[in-house]
């Protein structure tokens, strides 16, 4: 049996230094971009034909990381005392979606969340 994986994408603007990183140690920021990917297993696929809802997928990002908009990383409570990566960006939209996801898509697991820190600079976490 095969499964589906559903993405949809959400952004913020943001600022962060990195400790000890050359160039990155000082205070910058990025148009940041995550795309959240949910895998539904075939046999889920309900009477509308949809895996899940790609507005419900959305809407998880989305609040993943609505206080991260307009701030500078290292000030919020989430990366307190460290480096706020892209790698850790990415961990903490992992454990943020997935205390939600259950309630909001049952059928669904999270599979993978992509961070991309420049257009072309991405990291993909896989719990
Ligand atoms: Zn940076």
């Amino acid at each position: 049996m095969g499964t589906y994986l559903v993405s949809a994408e959400a952004s913020f603007s943001a600022a962060h230094t990195l400790a000890g990183v050359d160039r990155c140690d000082r205070m910058h920021g990025h148009d940041w971009r995550i795309r959240l990917t949910v895998e539904v297993p075939e046999d889920k696929v309900g009477a509308t034909g949809m895996a899940v809802d790609f507005r419900t997928v959305e809407a998880l990002a989305a609040e993943a990381v609505a206080d991260f908009d307009h701030r500078l990383l290292n000030e919020l409570e989430a990366f307190k005392g460290v480096s706020p990566t892209a790698e850790r960006v990415a961990l903490e939209v992992s454990r943020r979606v997935r205390d939600r996801l259950e309630a909001a898509l049952p059928e669904a697991r999270l599979y993978e969340v992509e961070v991309w820190e420049t257009p072309t600079y991405r990291v993909v976490y896989r719990p």
